[in-house]
């Protein structure tokens, strides 16, 4: 009888586009672990029933992605302390019948700037530009490096109060500055700018003024491939350095296989494979 393999997936819908497959796959096999990782569609009004079909199957582990993360937060019979202030959870683990929950976009996108792309956030002044499920999950971790000032801008304003509101105490406690504010002028020269928003998705606009760009800012869209491109090139035009989203992507989903497996894998080779066939796709 052969030994049966240890399952984990992904949950979304749609789900046939995710990268996540392939980015553990690697994992596993920089790591000698063996592993299944499938991609499952859920139906939109069957999230619920979809997870509790994964757990009779054995699934172990599970990542979760549009538009089911706050379903996945529901679900969830304990959670980390950054999945409780994000209200929205992206990574699952069967423990005795049982879903433990946590949100590792944060970390994951923090790592990016901090390890990958060399930038600190400790002292710095930090706009987030999007208050969606992106923007809830980022949020805590970025307070938790302790940036100087940390803005929260988005289209309806209501949304980034009511995330402001939750993370007080955390930005009081790392001594950063945390307010919201609207798109229109949410201040200037901020030296990371981080845009959480869905607005390029439609070919639309960058949603603030170039002046929130001190020379030399980073700017990181969370998206990446053709949708990033308009900010990035934004970014560019107007003297900042522009990052995508692919980072924060392999980061984030080491950090899940990590707490899955108990061991870290290493991202660097997984990431230039990624954006290689990324970069191959958009005709470069
Ligand atoms: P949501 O639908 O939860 O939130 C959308 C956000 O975009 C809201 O803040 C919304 O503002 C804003 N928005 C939408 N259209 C516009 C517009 N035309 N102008 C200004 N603001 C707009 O999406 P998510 O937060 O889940 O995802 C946001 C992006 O982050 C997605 O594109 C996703 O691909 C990316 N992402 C990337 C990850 C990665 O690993 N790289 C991980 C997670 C997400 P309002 O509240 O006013 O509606």
């Amino acid at each position: 009888m052969s030994a049966s393999i240890d399952l984990y997936a992904v949950i979304g819908h749609p789900v046939a586009h995710s990268r996540s497959p392939a980015i553990h796959a690697a994992f596993a096999a920089a790591t000698g672990q063996t592993l299944r990782y499938e991609r499952v569609l859920a139906p939109l009004d069957g999230f619920a029933q979809t997870l509790a079909d994964f757990a009779d199957q054995g699934g172990l582990g599970c990542n979760v992605t549009v538009p089911f993360k706050f379903e996945a937060f529901a679900a969830a019979a304990e959670r980390s302390e950054r999945a409780e202030l994000a209200g929205a959870v992206n990574t699952l683990q069967r423990d005795s019948g049982r879903w433990l929950a946590d949100n590792t976009d944060g970390v994951g996108l923090v790592r990016d700037i901090v390890v990958n792309a060399g930038v600190p956030l400790a002292g710095r002044r930090v706009l987030l530009i999007g208050a969606g499920g992106a923007g809830a999950g980022v949020l805590g971790p970025l307070l938790a490096e302790g940036p100087a000032q940390l803005v929260l801008a988005n289209r309806s304003l209501d949304k980034a109060q009511t995330l402001v509101a939750r993370h007080t105490d955390l930005a009081r406690r790392h001594g950063s500055e945390l307010r919201s504010s609207g798109l229109e002028a949410p201040g200037t020269g901020f030296d990371v700018v981080l845009n959480a928003t869905a607005s390029s998705l439609g070919g639309g606009e960058v949603p603030v003024p170039a002046s929130v760009l001190k020379p030399g800012a980073l700017a990181l869209d969370l998206m990446y491939g053709p949708a990033a491109r308009p900010f990035l090139a934004w970014a560019t035009r107007h003297g900042a350095t522009g990052r995508d989203g692919l980072g924060m992507l392999v980061e984030q989903a080491a950090e899940s296989f990590a707490w899955w497996r108990g061991v870290r894998p290493p991202t660097a080779d997984v990431l230039a494979t990624l954006r290689a066939e990324v970069d191959a796709t958009q005709g470069h």
